[in-house]
């Protein structure tokens, strides 16, 4: 849909809402709307429309509930899945505006925040009042608490936090029908019915648009530790973050990179290769307390019969270096093209075997494909990049989710469906499953205006 498919009263009504300034029609003004953050999925839109606060979204879904407009709603524009890009010309709800950050209650441990303030920004006002907000991101500067709602975003902290549903009290959203719920009284023992913040928390979008939420904070420990530890192989590594995650409490990321994906970044970013023989696999784990963590890390490490070398960082500047290795993969791997990411997770005990036989799987059926593996290996969750092959050849995406079924994997540990992966949902949901979602979608968007190509094929 172009803007010259839209009736002038439309827009008009439109710019009344929020202002004409916040109605953006323009080519060039539009174009970072269009395009997701790996540049593979394209959309067009007729509009960007920028509501400063829930009362102008809930007239916005009014509005197009009785034009029959599609909407999507936007965020950060960090989703993976294209699921917050107008793929089939839908009008834009970017929700970046209302993005205030209320006060820490500290006697709650929690916070008052508007959907479109970045994670960074959650972070750092918790941090303030010596608080920690648990969901941490590589995206961190750019997504949003409501995409993060909308994703049920994981992370890096999900092995000893949960992700983000785990955070989430409750929220404010702009159901399909244009009735505004909001539940933000922070009562965290509340057993009155459903549970609507759960419900919206990966709904990706399709059930409502979040404009605010209460969320819970943790203790900040200011003591941290960073390691990366070889291994040999697959089974070793996952073996081993099994055994550390029963020793230390305090384990807070484990994360698995391969040799090649670390050379890549060092190649990509200038960085000298972390030890001076190269391993095949590599975890870094990071460990929070409120005391000097360091002796509990090195008797657990050392404990570890199979790991092979090992660099511990303390300093903030080290232990920054590190993290590099891990989490500029993303940045390297664009250097390659576009490559096709997909987010899985598979029951630990297959993991190993997943990740030795995943590369072979692609070639079977993209022989030019290379296939990149890094992830957050103690919650089960891999990332599968396929570099080398054409945006729209999705044989490598089809062979690797159709081998994650077949292991009792889901195909999506993270970033969702979205539009990207809506055929390869019946690998991990059964049709009444499906079916019961659609009631879902149609009880609370009954006229399917909400995000209607994402998610439900
Ligand atoms: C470098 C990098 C690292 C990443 N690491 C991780 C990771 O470790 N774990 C992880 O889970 N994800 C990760 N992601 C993916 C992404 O950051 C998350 O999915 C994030 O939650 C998206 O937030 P956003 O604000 O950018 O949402 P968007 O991309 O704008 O939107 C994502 C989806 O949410 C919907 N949406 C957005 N805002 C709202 C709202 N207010 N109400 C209703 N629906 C809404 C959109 O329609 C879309 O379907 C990473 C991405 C990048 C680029």
């Amino acid at each position: 849909m172009s803007i010259e498919d839209l009736p002038s009263t439309f827009v008009a009504a439109l710019i009344d809402i929020v202002g004409a300034s916040d109605v953006v029609t323009a080519a060039d003004q539009r174009a970072s709307y269009e395009v997701d953050w790996t540049g593979r999925f394209r959309g067009v839109t007729p509009a960007v429309v920028r509501p400063a606060d829930t009362a102008e979204v809930a007239a916005i879904v009014a509005l197009c509930r009785r034009e029959g407009v599609a909407i999507v709603a936007q965020g950060g524009n960090t989703g993976l899945v294209a699921g917050g890009v107008p793929m089939a010309g839908e009008l834009i709800v970017s929700l970046r505006r209302i993005d205030a950050v209320g006060d820490v209650d500290l006697s709650a441990r929690q916070i008052t925040v508007g959907a479109g303030a970045t994670l960074a920004a959650v972070r750092t006002a918790a941090a303030a009042a010596g608080l920690a907000y648990a969901v941490d991101l590589g995206a961190r500067d750019t997504a949003t608490i409501g995409g993060t709602i909308a994703t049920n975003a994981g992370g890096l902290n999900l092995i000893r936090y949960g992700g983000t549903r785990e955070q989430l009290v409750g929220v404010e959203a702009v159901l399909g029908t244009g009735e505004t719920i909001s539940h933000l009284g922070g009562l965290i023992k509340d057993n009155t019915g459903y549970h609507l913040p759960s419900l919206l928390c990966g709904s990706e979008g399709t059930l409502g648009i979040v404009t605010a939420a209460r969320l819970r904070l943790v203790t900040r420990h200011d003591h941290r530790v960073t390691a990366l530890l070889a291994f040999a192989d697959a089974h070793a590594a996952v073996e081993a973050v099994s055994d550390l995650r029963s020793r230390l409490d305090s384990l807070e990321s484990a994360e698995l990179v391969l040799d090649a994906g670390v050379c890549l970044v060092c190649e990509a970013f200038d960085l000298r290769s972390p030890f001076a023989d190269p391993h095949p696999v590599y975890v870094l784990i990071d460990v929070a307390d409120s005391h000097d963590p360091t002796d509990d890390v090195a008797s657990a490490v050392g404990a570890l019969t199979t790991m092979r070398d090992a660099a511990v960082a303390t300093d903030d500047a080290q232990r920054a270096l590190l993290w590099r290795y891990r989490e500029d993969h993303t940045l390297a791997l664009n250097t390659l093209g576009k490559p096709h990411k997909l987010d899985v997770t598979l029951p630990l005990d297959r993991l190993a075997e997943f990740i030795d036989t995943v590369p072979t799987v692609v070639r079977g059926v993209a022989p030019h494909g290379q296939t990149w593996l890094f992830g957050h290996v103690g919650d089960g969750n891999i990332h599968v990049n396929i570099s080398g092959v054409d945006p729209d050849d999705e044989a490598g995406d089809d062979a690797v989710l159709g081998y994650v079924a077949s292991l009792g994997g889901s195909i999506s540990a993270e970033h969702g469906i979205g539009t990207a992966k809506k055929r390869w949902l019946h690998l991990s949901r059964s049709t009444e499953e499906i079916d019961a979602m659609r009631a879902i979608k149609r009880a609370l968007d009954p006229d399917d205006i909400l995000n209607p190509n994402v998610l439900l094929p």
